[in-house]
């Protein structure tokens, strides 16, 4: 069984990031280090202001413990972080753990804005915590704040690729995961110089927690040693399965995360 440290925000209510990591790693098999960066009572899309616990005291104290106690994660998943002080923390462990593989999902915002209490140090502090990175997964938003780009909800993608890469380690990939393409949604990164594709039709209505889910689950199939363009190209049909089973409960309350029951099933197969 490998080990995978995934840190991202514990949402209480709402099913998204770590509620939808942890049962998606765990039924592939992975041991799962469950790191909440903050607590929340909800997550922010729809419930008013949740209850927040912020981390900072607390992760030096895990990193000092579990330095002590000598655990090592051979992989890692980071996504939302919340402060310059904790990309920091996590950037100094990370750096010392002999990861196999680290993908990181720089959550800074979406629709071309960053999130509520994000600023130009936070963005500087991102790139420091995707320098070390095998893999980033930025939506389109992200992948022009840390560029520097102009937002475009359409952006010339060979440029924007580029200019990532630009970020990254040699070796590393840079998959942008909102892209559409005519009535597609997915992914795209660069192979050789040429921008790569891989979507499935876009669904009806917007949901939270997708691109959670598609950073738990690629990065749980590139763990597997599966290539970088059978995770997408899966990650994208387990995710477009998810969403069509979400859409034929037909949801009175649209603010829980995607039904996560066919990507287990995918999973478990
Ligand atoms: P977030 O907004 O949570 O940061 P993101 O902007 O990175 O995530 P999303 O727009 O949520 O990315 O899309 C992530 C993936 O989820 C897409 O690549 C696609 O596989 C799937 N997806 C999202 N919305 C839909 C939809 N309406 N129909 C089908 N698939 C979708
Ligand atoms: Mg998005």
């Amino acid at each position: 069984m490998a080990s995978i440290l995934v840190a991202e925000d514990l949402s209480a209510v709402g099913g998204i990031s770590l509620s939808a990591a942890v049962p998606v790693l765990t039924a592939m098999d992975y041991q799962v280090a469950v790191l909440p960066t903050s607590l929340l009572s909800t997550h922010t899309s729809g419930y008013g202001r949740p209850a927040i616990v912020d981390l900072a005291q607390w992760l030096p104290q895990v990193f000092q413990h579990w330095t002590a106690a000598e655990l090592d994660f051979q992989q890692a998943l980071i996504g939302y972080v919340g402060s310059v002080e904790l990309c920091q923390l996590l950037t100094t462990y990370l750096q010392a753990q002999a990861l196999d593989l680290l993908v990181v999902d720089p959550v800074l915002g979406d629709l071309g804005r960053l999130y509520d209490g994000f600023d130009a140090d936070y963005v500087a502090a991102m790139r420091r915590l995707i320098a070390p990175a095998d893999v980033i997964l930025p939506n389109v938003t992200e992948a022009c704040l840390l560029t520097g780009l102009s937002y475009q909800d359409q952006p010339a993608l060979v440029t924007l690729l580029t200019q990532l890469q630009g970020l990254l380690k040699p070796g590393a990939k840079a998959v942008i995961t909102d892209v559409t393409q005519a009535d597609k949604i997915g992914c795209a990164w660069l192979t050789d110089g040429q921008v790569q594709f891989v979507g499935q039709p876009r669904l009806a209505g917007h949901y939270n927690g997708t691109g959670d889910t598609l950073a738990a689950v690629l990065t749980g199939l590139l763990g597997q040693g599966h290539d970088l363009k059978t995770s997408v190209t899966l990650a994208n049909q387990w995710l477009n399965a998810a969403v069509a089973a979400t859409l034929a409960e037909h949801r009175t309350d649209a603010r829980q995360g995607i039904n996560l029951k066919p990507i287990l099933k995918a999973i478990l197969a």
